[in-house]
């Protein structure tokens, strides 16, 4: 018996509450709440025919805490899913600290407007300080960290596939197959195809954000930034084949590199395609990636935003993506005295996904683990007060889960590695 406050009604969100539905022993009562309450009305309806869930719906800016207190005191839920967007991490913190409820997300807290400059100046500070220039970083939600503790709660961070399944891989090869890990190379390989020549599978301004920023990975205890792009890989990937991958900055290498100190190397790699790369340089060298408003015709437009206006809704893609996705980790280290290898993942089909949940398989792979993330909290599995991300966790629970409910795990003993 839970009751649940989603934030959020887009791609991932879609995905999760579907599947919360599909859990409704433990999901017993849920409210989805979003900034376009349409939305939420148009889901719960489809949803009250077929789920035993008890759904309500209701409009929220979560951008205002005020707003967002009121919502949660009214509903008293025993949880908060976070799948809006990371720029309203912290503010849906503050208001479950305020409430005394349990938190969770989905991606890492980014500001809205990385021309602030209260922010800038903190964040000046951490790429001089760390090492990498990425605009979401951990410090803001570990900030969090005696807050959660002393109130007696617990605040999930990154329960979507990467962050989040990856780093239950970690935490599942360290406690089942290695005394000590050496290297982690994480792939995320998307071998789907929606026709379209330039569209995101996930929130544009999220996704075009984080894949035109710096790459940058960690290696003996400190982080070596590259280019955009310019480390490429080939990989030839289960169930999809040999694909071109790019060294991107990714938030779990942050949290793993913390958690876990004897890593000597952590990189994570993303699949992208020729057409994705040359349109979004494009897009880039004229301006339309800005974040920075720009008049025109009198009126401020956001370039970023407008480009997202134009683009292919992410939701709308599931009918039209076939392949699959595989996305997992590689791990050395040593057992029992003895090198060792070892690669665990999964591999998703988009048309599986949309039979299932009317999603192509990036929102599935995100939306099944933030699930799973909340029945892991709601039935007690993971209760241990503060913010934890995944890697911190036992992996065992969440791995049983993801494997029942739609994301089963491979693994090979034998990988070939990544040079
Ligand atoms: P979408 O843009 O599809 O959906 C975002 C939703 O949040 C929309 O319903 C939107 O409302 C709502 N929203 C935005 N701002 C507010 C606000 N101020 N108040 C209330 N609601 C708001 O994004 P996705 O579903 O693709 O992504 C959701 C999250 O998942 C993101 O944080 C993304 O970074 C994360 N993600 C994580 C991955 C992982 O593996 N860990 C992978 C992919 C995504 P409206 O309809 O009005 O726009």
């Amino acid at each position: 018996m839970s009751r649940v406050l989603v934030i959020g009604c887009g791609g991932v969100a879609n995905v999760a509450i579907r599947k919360c539905c599909m859990v409704s022993e433990v999901f017993t009562e849920l409210m989805i709440a979003s900034r376009t309450k349409e939305k939420c009305d148009v889901l719960a309806e489809e949803l009250r025919k077929i789920s035993k869930t008890k759904i309500e719906t209701a409009k929220v800016d979560a951008d205002s805490k005020d707003e967002l207190v009121k919502l949660i005191n009214s509903y008293k839920p025993d949880l908060v899913m976070n799948i809006a967007l990371p720029y309203q991490d912290l503010t849906i913190m503050d208001a479950c600290l305020e409430c005394h409820v349990n938190y969770m997300d989905t991606a890492n807290y980014e500001p809205e407007n990385t021309d602030d400059p209260e922010w800038r100046k903190i964040y000046e500070k951490r790429c001089k300080e760390e090492g990498f220039s990425a605009y979401f970083d951990y410090s803001w939600q570990w900030a969090y960290k005696k807050k959660f503790e002393d109130a007696g709660l617990i605040a999930l961070l990154g329960s979507g596939f990467d962050p989040g399944v990856t780093q239950a891989y970690v935490a599942y090869a360290k406690k089942h197959e290695f005394d000590t890990i050496d290297t982690i190379d994480i792939l995320d390989c998307n071998g789907g195809d929606h026709g379209y020549k330039f569209a995101t599978n996930f929130n544009p301004e999220v996704n075009l954000r984080e894949v035109s920023a710096p790459g940058s990975y960690w290696e003996d205890g400190h982080w070596i930034e590259i280019p955009a792009m310019s480390i490429k890989r080939e990989y030839d990937f289960d169930q999809v084949g040999m694909k071109d991958m790019y060294l991107l900055h990714h938030e779990e290498i942050e949290s793993i590199a913390k958690n876990l100190p004897e890593v000597k190397r952590i990189r994570f790699f993303m699949t992208f395609g020729q057409s994705y790369l040359d349109h979004m340089r494009c897009l880039e060298d004229v301006g339309m990636l800005s974040t920075t408003p720009v008049m025109f015709e009198g009126k401020e437009i956001v370039p970023i935003k407008f480009l997202k206006a134009l683009l292919p809704d992410p939701a709308s893609l599931g009918p039209r993506t076939h392949g699959k996705t595989n996305i997992g980790c590689i791990f050395t280290g040593k057992k029992d005295g003895k090198d060792k290898t070892y690669y665990i993942y999964n591999v998703c089909d988009h048309q599986e996904c949309y039979k299932e949940v009317k999603s192509q398989a990036i929102s599935y792979t995100t939306g099944v683990p933030a699930m799973c993330g909340a029945l892991m909290l709601l039935t007690g599995k993971w209760n241990t007060p503060g913010v934890h991300t995944i890697e911190e966790l036992d992996p065992d629970p969440f791995i049983e889960a993801l494997d029942k409910y739609g994301l089963p795990k491979s693994e090979s003993h034998d990988p070939v590695l990544v040079k």
